[in-house]
């Protein structure tokens, strides 16, 4: 049953003190280097309250808000995903004993439980899909399960969308419709407070709250179709899968070459990219290792050398594969985009890359013929190079193990 509150501005201290009462850690949003990340949350006071975001292709910058609301911003570069998913981790080490035996730990991570204050839709989307891949795939990740199970989850309704979003063309937002225990609709004079579940519901319990008036619910209906009047970036119609699949010798990947650094920034803040590489650290003596996990990113040409040969040597591979991977093939992974309209990839590009531009040029015919398109260097099969760094084999302690 949906259940619905008025929480007044001066009480809104109480959620974040109920939260802790509970056993929580709390985090959420607040300003730091000129962006809005999540951190430790001591105080409402920590939040960014009258501040808002200008988003652009490669421009994020903080401003003044005309509102003295704490979540009158959209998108920082971060979303959940280094919270779940730890940007570097251990897995396991091992030890060689004195008999010759080697033994294996698994070190699994100490989570605690922990209440994010501030997630939005488009948040929730790519939670989903992350819990598709390391939670329902053949082998479920116990290190992101172990932090996935402690979050409790306070989202907010967006009432304005950066120029970047485009959360209604893949259907992920503005409105926050799961994933979540507690929703709020920010207001000049407090929260409408939605609870979406058991424990959702008994926190709104603890609040000093009141009825949500008809006007509060109106006003909050009015800032989601504020936010996705706002936004303004359309994917192409049709089939993406289908229309990437026929442009794989797209001349337009080319033009990629002119612009594209593959500096993998756009694959750090992505909510849904999940590549991975594992580093074996050794000790001097030999006798013990750690294996360790930490995020990659398919720009890096290592990240597709297989047994002599990088498979995506050139820079447009690497962007073809990552575009591909997300709006294309990962629809026959995980029955869905692997986009969830954020928009982070576009404002955190350096150059400005944006990603519906892309889709847009890819999805038309190309203006030149086949034939005009880029030859292959012959010699060799299109997209390989014979190894890695001048044919060296790779270091001794670097294990393939790659995930995309
Ligand atoms: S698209 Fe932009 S952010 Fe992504 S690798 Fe290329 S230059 Fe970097
Ligand atoms: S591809 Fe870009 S817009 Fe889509 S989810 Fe990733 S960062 Fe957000």
């Amino acid at each position: 049953m949906k259940v619905q509150r008025f929480l007044a501005r001066d009480r809104f201290p109480s959620l974040l003190a109920r939260l802790e009462e509970a056993g929580y850690d709390v985090i959420g949003p607040q300003v730091r280097d000129h962006a809005i990340v999540f951190d430790a949350l001591a105080s409402v006071e920590a939040l960014p309250r009258g501040i808002t975001d200008d988003q652009a292709p490669g421009r994020y910058r903080l401003a003044a808000s005309s509102s003295d609301r704490y979540f009158d911003w959209a998108t920082g570069p971060q979303a959940l995903k280094p919270l779940t998913f730890a940007p570097r981790e251990t897995l396991w080490t091992s030890e060689t004993r004195d008999d010759g035996t080697l033994v294996f730990r698994e070190r699994l991570p100490e989570a605690r439980p922990t209440a994010v204050i501030g997630v939005r839709a488009c948040d929730l989307a790519a939670l989903a899909i992350h819990d598709r891949h390391f939670l329902h795939g053949a082998a479920p990740d116990p290190h992101y399960r172990a932090r996935r199970e402690n979050l409790f989850l306070v989202a907010v309704n967006c009432a304005r969308s950066a120029a970047t979003c485009f959360c209604t063309a893949t259907g992920d937002g503005p409105r926050v419709t799961h994933g979540h225990d507690l929703a709020l609709g920010e207001l000049d004079d407090g929260f409408v407070v939605e609870a979406h579940t058991d424990r959702g519901r008994e926190l709104l319990a603890t609040l000093d709250t009141s009825e949500a008036t008809a006007e509060a619910l109106a006003e909050v209906e009015a800032g989601l179709a504020r936010a996705a009047d706002q936004q303004h970036r359309r994917l192409p119609a049709g089939s993406l899968p289908e229309q990437l699949q026929a442009a794989v010798a797209h001349p337009h990947w080319q033009d990629l070459d002119d612009r594209c650094l593959t500096c993998g920034n756009c694959t750090a803040v992505c909510p849904t990219c999940f590549c991975q590489t594992h580093v074996d650290a050794i000790s001097l003596d030999g006798r013990e290792a750690s294996h360790v996990r930490q995020w990659e990113t398919c720009f890096n040409p290592d990240h597709s050398y297989i047994h002599g040969t990088v498979i995506r040597a050139e820079r447009p591979q690497r962007y073809r594969q990552w575009l591909t991977h997300k709006f294309g093939t990962w629809v026959a992974q995980y029955g869905r985009s692997g986009c969830v309209g954020c928009g982070r990839c576009i404002a955190w590009c350096p150059v400005g890359i944006d990603v519906t531009e892309e889709l847009a040029a890819l999805s038309q015919a190309p203006t030149n013929a086949p034939d005009e398109a880029p030859a292959p260097t012959p010699g060799r099969v299109p997209g390989t190079v014979p190894s890695k760094a001048q044919g060296q084999a790779p270091a001794p302690n670097r294990r393939e193990g790659k995930d995309d």
